[in-house]
């Protein structure tokens, strides 16, 4: 493992000073940097083991020269976040739910982040006046039932300022869930305050879901920190990225979301790989990660599967992208061992089945 980082690392000489990576790799690590958003906190770049050139903490947080080829299809606004955008801050794609994003700015930057031109340090948050706007955008809305909390990452936000935005969005009568996407559990979890937890309860209903992608970064810490925001009445769920070299085998993915169950959060989505720049060498195919859904399917308990999603470029939202096990005409289901089976699907045939079974 590195040698214990006490500070967060944001630059290349950081990194490099704190054994990640060897000094020859500077000159490319600056190019990168200069791109895109670098930290890794001391939580996180303890996990990293050096000695391994395919370490998946490594893949995920310390920069890397193939960010820097773009591949074509690839976009610097992948889910399209800016053509739903009818004010700063709100990305309104659904009915019933908007993106509230109050910062751009994470405790952590993964090397795959479909926001990368978009978070950074410096890059600050919402002025007051465009929060205002963003609250009378919500209230000018009824059909707005849920408000996502996102960014950037929320929670590296006070609790105090957290606590305003909470009792703002819960005192809106047709706001009747708030959801807090974060990573900071996983990247500080000493920030995750039993004052934090109650700053976000409100009299809405209120779930935080949280970014994890390898069972290594579940550690004792982590749990520690997810347990202070369950055991204060906040439910969890999580949502991990299929990331080549990273969780694309089945033992590794399934090890995540069985620790996330056993930690009382249960795994909600599974995101494909955005088309984010500089990000092919973490993608898998989408035929590999529907083969890691049918691996799961039936040897890991129902709580333990996520839906398989792909954020649909251009803004048109997400899709489950399978794998199917029902036949196109309804009369044929696979089980989890792959034996297909034949099934009376019409609702006549189901009446003939009851009639043959009555007689
Ligand atoms: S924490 Fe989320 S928003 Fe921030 S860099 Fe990672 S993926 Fe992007």
């Amino acid at each position: 493992m590195s040698a214990t980082a006490r500070k967060t690392l944001r630059t290349p000489t950081d990194i490099i000073d704190a054994q990640l990576v060897g000094r020859d790799r500077l000159t490319t690590l600056e190019q990168v940097a200069a791109r895109y958003a670098v930290a890794i906190t001391p939580a996180l770049a303890d996990l990293i083991d050096p000695s391994d050139p395919h370490d998946p903490m490594a893949r995920q947080f310390v920069p890397d020269a193939r960010e820097l080829h773009m591949e074509p299809g690839e976009s610097h606004d992948p889910i399209g976040d800016e053509a739903h955008s009818p004010v700063e801050g709100i990305v309104h794609r659904y009915p019933d739910r908007v993106l509230l994003k109050l910062v751009n700015a994470c405790a952590v930057y993964c090397r795959f982040c479909f926001r990368r031109e978009m978070v950074g340090p410096g890059r600050g948050g919402l002025a007051p006046a465009a929060l205002d706007q963003a609250f009378a955008y919500i209230a000018g809305h009824p059909e707005i039932w849920e408000v996502i909390l996102t960014g950037g990452d929320p929670l590296v936000l006070s609790a105090r300022r957290l606590k305003e935005v909470v009792t703002r969005l819960a005192a809106i009568a047709h706001v009747k869930v708030i959801r807090v996407h974060t990573r900071v559990p996983v990247a500080a979890p000493e920030r995750v305050t039993a004052a934090l937890a109650r700053a976000l309860r409100t009299s809405k209903a209120t779930f935080v879901v949280l970014h994890a992608n390898h069972p290594r970064e579940l550690t004792a810490k982590v749990r520690a920190a997810c347990a202070r925001l369950i055991d204060a009445g906040i439910p969890m769920l999580a949502q991990s990225v299929l990331l080549r070299g990273v969780n694309d085998d089945a033992a590794t993915l399934g090890a995540l979301l069985r620790a996330l169950v056993e930690c009382r959060i249960k795994p909600y989505y599974l995101h494909h790989a955005d088309l984010a720049p500089g990000t092919a060498h973490l993608r898998t195919t989408i035929a590999e990660g529907q083969a890691l859904m049918r691996a799961l399917h039936g040897r890991y308990s129902g709580l333990c599967q996520p839906t398989y999603v792909l954020d649909i470029p251009g803004g048109h939202g997400k899709s489950a992208i399978g794998p199917n096990y029902l036949s196109a005409d309804g009369a044929v289901i696979e089980d989890y061992r792959g034996r297909r089976h034949a099934y009376a699907a019409t609702a006549s045939a189901a009446e003939k089945n009851t009639a043959v079974s009555n007689s």
